[in-house]
């Protein structure tokens, strides 16, 4: 099997399934007083510790959430509620919502249902380059307006085609006019450093980093508004209720502990993707490969083959043991166009062909040559079909 599809999922580092194993044994509350509550309480600690470290925050800043999800819409339901006046008569009132064209549809979704929910916000797209960039004059323009008033989101690193977003750019403009800046970090977590000062919420997610499925954070400023969406106990310092996920935190931490000196993971990945770009390109020279202009991830190349659908492609590579994904958003097993390919202005057709491959802790050359190798059967056959 070659798995190169870690941008859905990274599979679990062995390490993290020695500290999730050893969290359920532990057969405590981490909220209870006693022995086994302050043995687990130990082991959530800890994993905050070294999440906020992944960020570039302080533990106290990191909430725990369920995903990426989940940890997104708090930021954006939880902003824009927790800036309502109540008693605190100098907070402002979140009125405008900015998120760039490319953000995920955890982002895109939540923010069209804060501005369903709070009729007084108004959400506007902020476009994107060609190459994938957000457009720093557009945001510079929106915040003319939204002075003050405004909520702005920009990932760090886009999932689909890995490109880079200038974040201290964006953060610069989003300060210079008093507005609060969301980071959706999850593709960008482990592969870049993460400079936590530079925005006021981040959002992570452990199953990307080789951690387990169902447990992420949201990392928040102590002064930035946030109104818990889940209520009940006061755990999270009341901003989400629940007890906390024990093992899930204990593999997190143990993914974003193992990535704090990442740095030969990052260089060897990176020497994966150089060698899949050129001898995809090499191999199939009409490939296009999506914001290849702009500074990338190490992990993620986005391409088409104009004329190997990624419907086609996919299911034919999963044949010969290769599994990636459609650059085409692919939730629920649908593959649908990518608002991401249409946000860099590529055309319809080309934006079906779109494929992403994407590079992790356990890829390897053999995985790559296999990944290629199927590709250039796969666009040989299109070609030998089409001359017939
Ligand atoms: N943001 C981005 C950029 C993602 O790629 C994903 C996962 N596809 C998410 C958020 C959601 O993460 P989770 O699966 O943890 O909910």
């Amino acid at each position: 099997m070659h798995y190169l599809d870690h941008n859905a999922t990274s599979p679990l580092r062995p390490e993290c399934l020695s500290a999730m194993t050893h969290a359920l044994g532990i057969g405590g509350n981490p909220s209870s007083l006693h022995g086994g509550g302050r043995a687990a309480r130990a082991i959530v600690e800890d994993a905050r510790e070294k999440v906020a470290a992944l960020a570039g925050a302080d533990a106290d800043q990191v909430i725990f959430t369920s995903g990426a999800t989940e940890a997104n819409n708090l930021a954006l339901f939880g902003a824009v509620e927790g800036s309502l006046d109540g008693e605190d008569s100098k907070k402002v009132r979140i009125t405008r919502l900015f998120i760039s064209a490319i953000e995920h549809s955890s982002v895109t979704a939540a923010a069209r249902k804060v501005a369903e929910r709070f009729p007084w916000v108004r959400l506007d797209i902020l476009p994107v380059t060609g190459d994938g960039v957000i457009d720093l004059e557009a945001l510079r323009v929106a915040l003319r307006e939204g002075k003050g008033r405004a909520l702005v989101a920009v990932m760090a690193a886009n999932n689909e085609i890995g490109t880079l977003q200038p974040l201290a750019d964006v953060s610069k403009l989003v300060r210079e006019a008093g507005a609060l800046l969301l980071v959706d970090a999850v593709p960008a977590a482990g592969k870049i450093a993460l400079d936590f000062s530079l925005c006021d919420y981040l959002v992570l997610s452990a199953h990307k980093i080789g951690g387990p499925l169902g447990a992420g954070a949201l990392v928040v400023r102590r002064e930035a508004p946030l109104a818990p969406q889940m209520v009940g106990g006061g755990h999270q310092r009341g901003l989400r209720a629940g007890s906390e996920n024990l093992p899930g935190s204990a593999g997190f931490g143990a993914a974003a502990h193992i990535l704090a000196d990442g740095e030969g993971e990052r260089t060897r990945i990176t020497h994966l993707r150089d060698h899949f770009e050129a001898a995809l390109k090499a191999a199939i020279p009409e490939a296009v490969i999506f914001g290849e202009k702009s500074p990338r991830l190490c992990s993620t190349t986005g391409f088409a083959i104009p004329g190997l659908t990624a419907e086609t492609a996919l299911i034919a590579m999963d044949l010969d043991g290769v599994m990636m994904s459609g650059g085409a958003s692919c939730s629920s097993g649908k593959l649908s166009v990518s608002p991401v390919l249409a946000a860099l202005g590529i055309d319809e057709a080309l934006a079906a062909c779109g494929l992403r491959a994407s590079f992790g802790w356990s890829s390897t050359m053999d995985d790559v040559n296999a990944a290629v190798a199927s590709l250039v059967k796969l666009r040989e056959r299109a070609r030998n079909k089409e001359a017939a």
